[in-house]
């Protein structure tokens, strides 16, 4: 086959100023190239505006390239929290975002993602939409986070699922791995979600949070 699937739907959408600058970015500063895929991030465009969330949490945010994604979706009076370990990834997906007329919409906080999500909870915040998309050790405990941070019927993003085909290696036992299995269970399994798995790409998980 000449093209994937995922490189066929990519060529049909016209090219996105605001995101090659961000993918540039990257590149120049010898950033990894992790940014989400572009179809996933047209979804999570789509899955914010959908769902009419007001706030939501990103869980690493690396260049700035999801948290346009998601701030594209938000209203104007909207806000995005966004995690991130490194000052020097968040200074960058800052002026990105800025550079794409979306930089009062966010709010990084920089440091482990545990720490700042320990500190949301102190402050009695509250989100709509989640994306997770940091280290893959922890997806369980960031899961467990967000429903605990969550407004009813909140949705979760989860970016990674696949690993790059490791989730689906039996071989492959490391922590990372035995995380995302885990983790891709309990979408599937836990009572308190309605889960979704999309294969393309390396994977996404989609939950919403069950309303009582
Ligand atoms: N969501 C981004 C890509 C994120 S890549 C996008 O699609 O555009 C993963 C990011 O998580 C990296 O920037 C990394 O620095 C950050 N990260 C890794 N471990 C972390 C932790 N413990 N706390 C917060 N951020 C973390
Ligand atoms: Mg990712």
């Amino acid at each position: 086959m000449a093209q994937s699937p995922d490189q066929y739907f990519d060529e049909l959408y016209k090219a996105d100023t605001d995101l090659e600058r961000v993918n540039a970015s990257i590149q120049a500063a010898g950033m990894p190239d992790i940014s989400v895929a572009p179809g996933y991030g047209r979804l999570l465009t789509f899955l914010v505006s959908l769902s009419k969330a007001r706030s939501i949490l990103e869980i690493g945010a690396l260049g700035g390239y999801s948290g346009i994604c998601l701030a594209r979706g938000l209203p104007t009076e909207g806000k995005l929290v966004s995690l991130e370990l490194r000052q020097e990834y968040a200074d960058i997906a800052k002026a990105n975002m800025a550079s794409s007329g979306l930089g009062h919409f966010v709010d990084y906080r920089v440091g482990d993602a545990s720490a700042s999500i320990a500190r949301l909870r102190e402050e009695g915040a509250r989100f709509d939409f989640f994306f997770i998309d940091a280290d893959k050790e922890n997806y369980p405990h960031y899961l467990e986070e967000c429903i605990l941070l969550a407004n009813e019927g909140a949705i979760i993003a989860a970016d990674n699922t696949l690993l790059r085909g490791k989730t689906i290696d039996e071989a492959r036992q490391g922590p990372s791995v035995l995380a995302i299995r885990h983790f891709n269970r309990t979408i599937a399994q836990d009572p308190r979600l309605t889960g979704v798995h999309l294969p393309a790409y390396d994977g996404l998980a989609l939950a919403q949070i069950r309303t009582i």
